[in-house]
């Protein structure tokens, strides 16, 4: 990739959307970080199992990625894994009431 090409598009970006340039640059400090963790293998996530033997994606609590299991949830989804869909119904609820 051209290094000028590459300069004017995030020149671009932190100009029209610093929103998304910021959490670029956070998303790629976490991946760095995350790359150590041997209990999620750097995911920030687990796949588990609620009370009742469903399966439930939950934070790692090794790394503490994520502040709680639906941040792990909403990274989860936010990745586009289509079979984690059992919940999708409360978690269109528990985003509701955030709004
Ligand atoms: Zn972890």
């Amino acid at each position: 990739m051209n290094h000028e090409w590459y300069n004017n598009f995030v020149d671009f970006i932190q100009l029209n959307n610093q929103n998304i340039y910021n959490e670029a640059c956070e998303y790629a400090d976490k991946i760095e970080e995350l790359e150590d963790c041997e209990a999620c293998y750097g995911q920030g996530y687990v796949h588990s199992n609620d009370e009742e033997g469903n399966d439930e994606i939950q934070k790692c609590d090794e790394c503490e990625e994520f502040e709680s299991d639906q941040d792990a949830r909403e990274y989860y989804r936010d990745m586009g894994f289509p079979e984690f869909s059992y919940e999708e119904e409360l978690f269109r609820r528990e985003e509701d009431s955030d709004a």
